[in-house]
């Protein structure tokens, strides 16, 4: 059973389409490096084509007709979409669902210091990372500090060609015997990743350093890091203790890549998973009105478990849904029940792209290739299927049915060798509300390295896959 590559299925129109999509999700791969930023891009992009507030249109009262489009954000960092269908609500949506946080490096509450003339921020990384990826690369700081007046500062240094960038250092390799003998894990360890953000102590006017009399003013102590917080209070006015209340993410600096000499993949951070939040998005815009109700969920926290109240654990989906059939006059927990139990899903995430170079850690005949499209693993988990979401295979002849009937090049997987490692998702949460979920998505190389790369094809293919899922789903 070998499947086709998706590139030689297309002519000059739909290679036309390809590197427009491609281009488009680039754009949004260079505007949401982080949750909140992904949700700025989301909302402006649907808000564009016509998506309403829920939240307003409970105040208003309003109710809602065939083709409406509404959506509902959870505390900037997650989104659930909705576009009415000819059907009642409680026949069932169809779901497309991916996560938008990505692995990365936090910036800790309590961050600076000062040592050997250098300033400092301590971190804490996010998410399953091989550390040493992570040193002696150019990183942008992204996020916001809120004050205790609730004013958000937005920062975002390191993407522009003329900001400055921050690095994590790495030891010379003249001096580095002992460090190449440790195990990988241990290389850099979790308290090394420390972000280097600058080296020049706080500039005070000779005159004035000249006429002080107080000690303690004529020297600075820990002059460097003052240096950096006189800069802080001038650009941004805020303080050491501001740090308390911010979400600060240390990512790769720069934008998307087009890698290749055939420029037939993109090499970019936070492909997984926002690879298939674009295409989960993208798909349901460009959806007409259709027989069932669509929903898109983009949610945060993933990588750590998808716990806390932005995660696909919490209840704010779950919320907005009961919502939306109130707003109908239809709202009861039967009628919420029966919506979410006879819904279709699509939990989309990134899959293990087969690599040569590491071919002993897959099983060919069941890895995702990169170019062969779209891809469905029936199940994740590890270690004998432990945590996984095993999809009916009643829902998965359903799949390959209208796949194959509109021609989507696709492709199915598990995530490596029986017994090497394995990875979970969003998919078994939605399930518990007995609805039909399979895992799906994009094979990714790279995955969680700080740059991670994809095929054009496969973004392309799992774009139209999403559409006629959007269309032709319902069981
Ligand atoms: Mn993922
Ligand atoms: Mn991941």
């Amino acid at each position: 059973m070998e499947r086709k590559t998706a590139w030689e299925i297309y002519n000059e129109e739909q290679l036309a389409e390809l590197e427009k999509l491609n281009q488009e999700y680039r754009y949004f791969l260079d505007h949401g490096k982080t949750e909140r930023e992904c949700i700025d891009t989301i909302v402006n992009t649907i808000s564009a084509e016509g998506y309403q507030e829920l939240e307003s249109l409970v105040e208003s009262g309003a109710r809602l007709q065939k083709g409406d489009k509404v959506y509902s954000v959870w505390m900037n960092k997650s989104i659930a979409m909705f576009q009415i269908g000819e059907k009642p609500i409680t026949e069932g949506f169809n779901i497309l669902g991916a996560h938008i946080d990505s692995p990365r490096i936090d910036v800790k509450q309590n961050p600076l210091y000062e040592d050997g003339g250098m300033a400092y921020f301590d971190t804490h990384y996010y998410g399953g990372v091989k550390k040493y990826q992570w040193a002696a690369i150019p990183l942008a700081l992204h996020g916001v500090v809120v004050k205790k007046d609730q004013t958000v500062v937005e920062i975002n240094i390191g993407e522009n060609e003329d900001d400055p960038v921050f690095f994590i250092s790495d030891l010379l390799i003249h001096l580095a015997g002992e460090q190449m003998k440790k195990v990988a894990s241990k290389v850099i360890e979790g308290e090394d990743l420390d972000l280097i953000i600058g080296s020049k102590p706080l500039h005070i006017n000779k005159e004035e350093k000249d006429k002080e009399t107080d000690p303690d003013k004529k020297e600075v102590k820990d002059a460097v890091k003052a240096g950096v917080l006189d800069i802080l209070k001038k650009a941004y006015d805020i303080e050491e203790e501001d740090f308390i209340s911010a979400e600060l993410e240390i990512v790769p600096a720069g934008n998307a890549r087009e890698a290749g000499f055939d420029r037939s993949m993109i090499l970019g951070y936070g492909q997984d998973d926002r690879v298939c939040a674009f295409t989960s998005m993208r798909a349901m815009l460009d959806m007409g009105v259709t027989e069932r109700t669509l929903c898109c969920i983009l949610v945060d926290k993933e990588e750590v478990g998808s716990i806390g109240a932005t995660g696909m654990k919490s209840r704010f989906f779950e919320n907005a849904v009961a919502e939306l059939l109130n707003l109908n006059g239809e709202y009861s927990e039967l009628n919420l029940r029966r919506c979410l139990a006879h819904s279709c899903m699509l939990s989309s995430d990134v899959s293990a792209g087969f690599d040569p170079s590491y071919a002993s850690c897959f099983e060919k005949k069941n890895a995702a290739f990169m170019g062969k499209g779209m891809v469905f693993n029936k199940f994740t988990g590890s270690g004998g299927k432990s945590g996984s979401n095993d999809a009916n295979a009643e829902y998965v002849a359903h799949l390959r049915k209208i796949m194959d009937d509109k021609g989507i090049v696709w492709q199915t997987a598990e995530l490596g060798k029986v017994d090497v490692g394995g990875g979970g998702t969003i998919a078994y949460i939605l399930a518990e509300y007995g609805m039909n979920v399979i895992d799906s998505g994009v094979p990714v190389l790279n995955m969680h390295a700080p740059w991670e790369a994809t095929s054009k094809a496969d973004v392309y293919e799992t774009y139209r896959g999403y559409k006629v899922f959007a269309e032709g789903a319902a069981m």
